[in-house]
């Protein structure tokens, strides 16, 4: 059956960055279709309910680097959004019960790493000053296309020119400084230039998270400036948030204001295969056999997927695919979400803490730990010890569950996607009983509070949430396949080798991540080549 109706633009997946993309799209005055496989929107940023009454952001659980300018763009907030700072915006519970925060207002924590180093606490001034100049430097780059630094073209010549801009005013030491964040680990990193093992695992709680790399492994370091680009409406730099009502609230909202501006959303609609002819865009053909036609298509799921399992691989150039074959996925993490008959109580926690301040917890006792860990998993086993994010959701927002009960939703790395024996079906409680009795031992009331407990292995968030070997980036975020690499050589700029056809989610730049950014760029791009085929007359 084909579809009556022809439209501008078709968006595959209704992630973060699709319902963005889209958003942006209809905005400009296009016709916007998005179509989503599973029944709800949201791609990995969602509110779940996993009993009754009983919601949580099954996947992703923190906002940090959502983009100012979307929020704004888009009139987030009046379509519901609300996020509320993470403070301590991390807080790492020790083997020894002890509990350690780092408080967002910079005296504040550096009071608190006063209690473990004198000498640390004045370098860690120094470092934050250091970073936060220099992640100045990659902030812009990130609303806006990589260069492709083609020489023989003109468009090639102004990227050249605009990186050239960017870095004009940058010094000897800045450059060798962001070369060494760009390529050095994040473990080598630490060592040089502190002492006090408690300080160095506070760093390591807020880095190569999700990452398929043990802290020792080069380009780690990277994170340390990731992480201070400004996010949250107030564009905050280093933001953590908790978002009132779940992580859903974001797509939530984003859905919402792209349907005022003229969205058309459909849930339950896989898109089979992305119908291509003679190297041109013509539209998608759903599951069930449906045909839509539209003038330009862009994908929101992962290049592999896209590429892999929806294009004609007769309509790529080799060398693409090629690229495209070679993209590390691999998802290193899980995640366990739970139903609580108890607040967790936390050895540790002052009797003083509010709500809030008992949110979020990270057990992971040291570097050294955390590159065993990632060592074993390497190899395809599952650890013994694992390395758990904990966020009591229901603390920072009691809407998500009825009077009494809590939600605990932990992040979990490092994990194999491929195991070395057995499959993740058959190794899934496991997973889930040791994420428990991790928990347990610093939150001892935990094990026997459990009312219900969801185990998503990596394969689980391949199965359910259309991510390729599980992995959350849609690619991993390891210096080869980062900006102009991203999501291949030559194609970082959204445009794929098929006219109309654009990738505008977490593979693109500048990554995964809940930043809405590689949807917005992905947006202004195709309405650069929009505006240009109109002045050719190739679209009324
Ligand atoms: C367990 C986990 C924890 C995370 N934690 C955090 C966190 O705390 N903070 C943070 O910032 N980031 C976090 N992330 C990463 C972040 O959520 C993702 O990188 C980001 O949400 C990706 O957004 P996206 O829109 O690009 O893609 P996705 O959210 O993956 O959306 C892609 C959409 O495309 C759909 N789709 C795929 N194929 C088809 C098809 N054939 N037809 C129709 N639809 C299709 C999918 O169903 C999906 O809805 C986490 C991710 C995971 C999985």
């Amino acid at each position: 059956m084909t579809s009556s109706k022809t439209y501008d633009a078709i968006v595959v997946g209704a992630g973060h960055n699709g319902l963005t993309a889209a958003a942006y799209l209809a905005h400009a005055g296009l016709s916007t279709l998005v179509l989503e496989r599973r029944e709800i929107v949201g791609g990995c940023c969602v509110t779940e309910e996993i009993a009754p009454g009983c919601r949580v952001s099954t996947t992703s659980y923190i906002a940090s680097m959502l983009r100012p300018e979307v929020i704004r763009d888009l009139r987030l907030g009046e379509f519901g959004l609300r996020m509320v700072p993470c403070d301590p915006a991390i807080q790492v519970a020790f083997p020894d019960g002890k509990v350690v925060p780092w408080w967002a207002e910079r005296e504040r924590a550096v009071a608190e790493f006063r209690k473990y180093s004198v000498k640390d606490a004045d370098t860690f001034v120094r470092v934050d000053d250091q970073l936060k100049r220099l992640a100045r430097y990659l902030q812009p780059f990130f609303l806006e296309p990589p260069p492709e630094i083609e020489t023989g073209s003109l468009q090639g010549w102004a990227d050249l020119f605009r990186v050239g801009k960017r870095f004009r005013s940058i010094t000897n030491g800045d450059l060798a400084e962001l070369i060494l964040f760009l390529t050095g680990s994040l473990g080598e990193f630490l060592d040089h230039n502190y002492e006090s093992e408690v300080i160095k695992t506070l760093f390591l709680a807020n880095n190569v998270y999700g990452k398929h790399g043990g802290p020792y492994q080069p380009g780690t370091a990277i994170g340390l400036l990731f992480h201070l680009l400004s996010g949250g409406a107030e564009e905050v730099q280093g933001f953590y948030g908790h978002v009132m009502g779940g992580m859903g609230s974001i797509t939530q909202a984003l859905a919402a204001a792209g349907q005022k501006l003229g969205v058309e959303i459909r849930t339950s609609a896989p898109v089979a295969r992305i119908d291509t002819r003679h190297g041109k865009v013509r539209g998608v053909v759903l599951e069930d056999g449906t045909e839509i036609r539209s003038k330009l298509v862009l994908s929101n799921a992962d290049p592999k997927r896209t590429f892999l399992k929806m294009v004609d691989s007769s309509e790529l150039p080799g060398e693409f695919l090629h690229a495209i074959r070679g993209i590390k996925m691999e998802g290193p993490c899980a995640k366990v979400n739970m139903v609580l008959s108890e607040e967790p109580r936390f050895t540790g926690t002052p009797a003083q803490y509010t709500p809030l301040e008992r949110t979020f917890y990270t057990i992971v006792p040291s570097l050294e730990f955390a590159e065993k860990c990632y060592d074993i998993a390497k190899f395809g086993e599952i650890p013994e010890e694992l390395w758990v994010d904990c966020v009591v959701c229901s603390n920072a927002d009691d809407s998500l569950v009825p009077k009494g009960k809590h939600v605990l939703t932990c992040f979990v790395q490092y994990v194999p996607y491929h195991l070395r024996q057995g499959t993740w079906d058959e190794n899934r409680e496991l997973l889930g009983d040791r994420v428990v009795k991790k928990i347990g031992e610093h939150a001892p009331n935990v094990p026997n509070s459990i009312l219900t407990r969801q185990v998503l292995t990596p394969l689980d968030l391949e199965r359910t949430y259309g991510l390729t070997e599980g992995n959350i980036f849609h690619g991993d975020l390891r210096l080869e396949q980062l900006f102009f690499m991203r999501p291949v050589p030559g194609w970082s700029q959204y445009r794929m080798p098929i006219d109309g056809l654009y990738l505008c989610g977490a593979g693109t730049h500048p990554g995964g991540g809940v930043t809405g950014a590689p949807g917005h760029n992905a947006a202004r791009q195709v309405l650069r080549d929009w505006k240009m085929m109109r002045r050719k007359g190739a679209v009324a």
